[in-house]
Order: structure tokens, then sequence, then C-alpha cells
């Protein structure tokens, strides 16, 4: 998934995968920035904790 560009790519702050906006499912609003989720249990994660993926 390496060949989209980086406009349309987001990174998955709990796991690091590349997710394309577009198609992504899950996505979470923290501090006015929109969050990109390669699956819900990524989601879970960041919605419980969010502090301990962003810097
Ligand atoms: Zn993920």
């Amino acid at each position: 998934m390496f060949w989209f560009k980086k406009e349309e790519v987001e990174t998955d702050p709990v796991c690091n995968m590349k997710v394309v906006k577009e198609k992504a499912k899950y996505s979470e609003v923290y501090n006015g920035r929109t969050y990109y989720f390669c699956s819900a249990d990524c989601k879970e994660q960041f919605t419980k904790e969010p502090k301990n993926f962003i810097a």
C-alpha cells in the first residue's frame, strides 16, 4: 500500500501501519486532529489511552 501519494495516507498511531484516508473505516478526532486506524481494535486502544500513542 505504499504506492499511494503521501497526502492520501495517514499513519495509524497504534500500530504504525499506513491507512488510506478514503478507505479508512476507523477514525477518531482527538484534540482537533483526526486519527485513522487499521482496525476497530487499534481504535479502541487509542480511545482508552490516547496519550500512549501520540507524542
Ligand atoms: Zn492498527
